[in-house]
């Protein structure tokens, strides 16, 4: 494409032409999710909105190696720095193993993603996989000089970091006001100042999640972990570092200040905050009561629900708006997506058989530009998906006759959407959904037998007990009655 990708970096508050280290080759890091707990809509904005750029930049010809992690050791309770894991207190809860919580919500993680045809990152490093690296990183930073040890604890000294560098740049936070912001944490005694934050914590002796190190037996603090695991899989500089914007602060700041002391200067390029998703206004959260599982959605049951939502139709509601975004889920919302991707999806069938002329009284290069403009300005779906409808009546339009296709554009046509809809935006063509696909299975035993008492009726009886007992080999029950018959299934 003649026009250059463009991304909006957090940290200039600019949009920026994209330009890789590497020629060809994209590093991206995204933090992935702590894993305590059902994979709800919180999870699947950042997955999706990683998800276009990852399939995107792979569209545009670059190689990517996509690290997203997964959480499961040193996030604590209130993102603090003191108190429980949220593992383990899931896990004392539910009686279980700290690592069985962890397989079980990665594995629900794993299957709900997939179910949003999410692709699977490069590489999926866990926190607890990678303590002798974390416990390197703390090591790097104690020898530059920026960061103390306190009572078995190691803590990174913010203010000395701020003396000769920006702290608080990528959340838009002031320094001054950070301190008095923070005063009143817990565990504070410890630090030399409120701001510091924990990159290796002494455990309590409750703490069941713990390992050796030179300070104490204890665990990594939780940002350390995307500082470590994004060094060793994509160097000591990459380009692209994404996640939820709520992780700007203290998360990514205190990444970003932790990687430059360790690797000895600034580590991403280019830092993408996907925006926060909201139900009926309300912001998401368990406390509001209103966190929706995604499980939830697929199935409908939820009192905050009128109806099961399909993957699909998720996925396509977030894509129609633009990851910066603020996008507030509503039934009414949904119901309005559900259709628009229908009328996509109808339009894809109806592209497989458009009939071809001699002439041409259609502009496909003119809309294939709009979309990659689209795509190229921030990967801006919405827009792009508005053009694809576009795209959508131009092809009804040939499919009634009032516009004409050649051979040639419309095997680019069909070639475009194809990447685009199928490979870009990472749409499926799905089963009709749930209600609809019982409908029709009714309607086709219906139909094996009204054929089957039609049979009978011509003294058919091969054809009659053949769809007799075929139906009962897989699993009905087939009674006769008076005015024809019944069936249910075992
Ligand atoms: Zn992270």
């Amino acid at each position: 494409m003649e026009n250059q990708l463009i991304v909006y970096n957090t940290l200039t508050r600019k949009k920026e032409v994209f330009k890789s280290i590497l020629p060809g080759y994209v590093g991206m890091y995204v933090c992935g999710p702590t894993v305590y707990g059902n994979a709800h809509l919180g999870h699947a904005r950042p997955a999706i909105t990683f998800d276009l750029v990852f399939r995107y930049l792979k569209h545009l010809g670059y190689k990517v190696r996509y690290v997203r992690n997964i959480t499961d050791v040193g996030h604590l309770v209130a993102d603090a720095d003191d108190g429980e894991d949220k593992v383990a207190k899931k896990a004392k809860l539910e009686s279980l193993e700290p690592m069985e919580v962890v397989q079980m919500y990665t594995h629900d993680y794993h299957q709900n993603m997939g179910l949003l045809n999410v692709l699977p990152p490069s590489i999926e490093p866990r926190a607890s996989g990678h303590i002798p690296e974390q416990i390197e990183t703390v090591n790097k930073i104690l020898e530059a000089g920026y960061a103390y040890e306190s009572n078995g604890s190691i803590y990174f000294d913010v203010q000395k970091f701020a003396e000769t560098n920006e702290y608080g740049t990528l959340s838009g936070r002031k320094i001054e006001d950070l301190i008095s912001n923070t005063r009143e944490l817990e565990g504070q005694e410890e630090k030399r100042s409120p701001l510091d934050f924990a990159i290796w914590k002494k455990a309590q002796p409750e703490h069941i999640m713990r390992w050796h190190s030179p300070w104490s037996d204890g665990f990594p603090g939780w940002h350390l972990e995307c500082s470590a695991m994004s060094t060793k899989y994509l160097g000591d500089s990459f380009d692209i570092h994404g996640g939820g914007m709520d992780l700007t602060f203290p998360h990514h700041e205190a990444e970003m200040a932790q990687s430059k002391i360790a690797n000895g200067k600034p580590s991403v390029n280019y830092w993408m905050h996907n925006n926060m998703i909201t139900l009926n206004g309300q912001k998401m959260g368990k406390s509001l009561g209103n966190a929706i599982s995604l499980k939830q959605f697929f199935s409908g049951e939820h009192p905050l629900l009128e109806k099961a939502y399909s993957p699909m139709t998720i996925r396509f509601f977030m894509l129609q708006a633009h990851y910066r975004s603020t996008l507030d889920f509503s039934n009414e919302a949904l119901q309005a997506a559900e259709k628009g991707y229908a009328r996509m999806m109808k339009a894809v069938e109806t592209l497989k058989k458009l009939p071809v002329s001699q002439e041409s009284t259609v502009d496909v290069d003119a809309l294939k530009e709009k979309v990659y403009v689209a795509l190229n300005d921030d990967f801006n779906s919405p827009i792009a998906i508005a053009h694809l409808f576009d795209t959508v009546k131009m092809v009804n339009s040939i499919n009634d006759g009032t516009e004409k296709i050649t051979a040639v554009q419309f095997e680019d046509l069909k070639k475009f959407m194809q990447a685009i809809l199928f490979d870009v935006l990472g749409f499926q063509e799905e089963e009709v959904s749930e209600g609809a696909g019982q409908e029709v299975f009714n309607n086709v035993v219906d139909l094996l037998l009204e054929l089957r008492m039609e049979a009978k009726a011509k003294k058919d009886w091969a054809t009659a007990d053949k769809i007799r007992n075929q139906l009962t080999e897989m699993g009905f029950v087939v009674k006769d009655t008076k005015d024809g018959f019944d069936w249910k299934l075992k």
